[in-house]
């Protein structure tokens, strides 16, 4: 039988020294991941099962270019249009950025519109997205600039362009960041570009695929190269589902996890509890 144990009913308190050590102890343990050749190789046949077993949870997500033949950045129709609307959907939901973005439409039938109108009149039609003082100035600051380099509001000529340069150009504007850039080459260029975001970042560290703390750009550098490039649509999407319905920041659903057998977080748990167990057994 387990019993609560005898010394955390002791009368004497703890001195500050001890409460900090056993704070250090239960904090969780990762194994230090180091990343080289052979973590790449290790890592591939991980994400490679990772991948099925995500896949028989929520499905096998289709790319939408596949499935309707637009792109993929919800049906949106250029490459500026795919900026504009990612640029909307920075730290809200996706309702939210899809409303503001509808609404920005219906107000502005060209992206040569919204690049003339004021700033006020941008930030009046994508309010109900949230942030919108910020988000309408980098929106016309955005279209600007493209107009002013290319002499038009368009970038499709990036489509003739290797990958690295693509990278190089998106990322000039100011307001697109390592990760609109990612999920502009996934999602609306069809190249192999691993975007993460914070659930991705998230599962990642806690499967042990990465150990980088709460450094996200890190997590990309290091995933971009792990996660095949046949596989990187289908583990963001994957990944983000995982991290909204079952791997939750706060108390993750481990007891309805398939990934259970290769996961670091849950095996030090387990480790954990068994520790706390052996404690209170006397
Ligand atoms: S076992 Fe738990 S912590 Fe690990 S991936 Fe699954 S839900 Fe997340």
């Amino acid at each position: 039988m387990k019993r609560k144990s005898v010394k955390s009913e002791g009368k004497e308190e703890a001195s500050p020294d001890v409460l900090k050590e056993k704070s250090k102890s239960k904090k969780r343990k990762y194994i230090k991941v180091e990343f080289d050749e052979d973590h790449r190789v290790k890592m591939k046949g991980k994400i490679e099962r990772a991948h099925g077993l995500l896949g028989s949870m929520y499905g096998i997500p289709q790319k939408l270019s596949e499935a309707t033949n637009t792109n993929a950045c919800n049906k949106k129709d250029t490459i500026c249009e795919a900026v504009v609307s990612l640029m909307l959907s920075q730290n809200t939901s996706d309702r939210n950025s899809s409303r503001a973005w509808a609404s920005l439409r219906k107000k502005f039938s060209t992206l040569d519109e919204i690049r003339n109108a004021s700033v006020e009149s941008i930030e009046e039609a994508i309010k109900k997205g949230g942030l919108a003082k910020r988000k309408s100035k980098m929106i016309k600051e955005f279209l600007n600039d493209v107009h002013s380099k290319y002499g038009e509001t368009s970038l499709e000529f990036l489509y003739t362009k290797e990958t690295e340069e693509i990278k190089k150009i998106l990322l000039s504007f100011k307001g697109v960041g390592p990760k609109t850039c990612a999920c502009m080459m996934l999602f609306t260029m069809d190249r192999p570009e691993f975007a993460v975001d914070t659930h991705v970042h998230r599962v990642s560290n806690r499967l042990g695929w990465v150990n980088t703390g709460t450094n996200r750009e890190k997590t990309f550098e290091i995933m971009n190269k792990l996660v095949p490039d046949e596989l990187k649509h289908d583990m963001h999407v994957l990944m983000i589902r995982h991290g909204r319905r079952t791997c939750s920041a706060q108390n993750p659903k481990c007891s309805a996890c398939k990934l259970t057998n290769d996961c670091l977080y849950f095996a030090s748990s387990k480790e954990e509890k068994s520790e706390s167990d052996k404690e209170l057994d006397f």
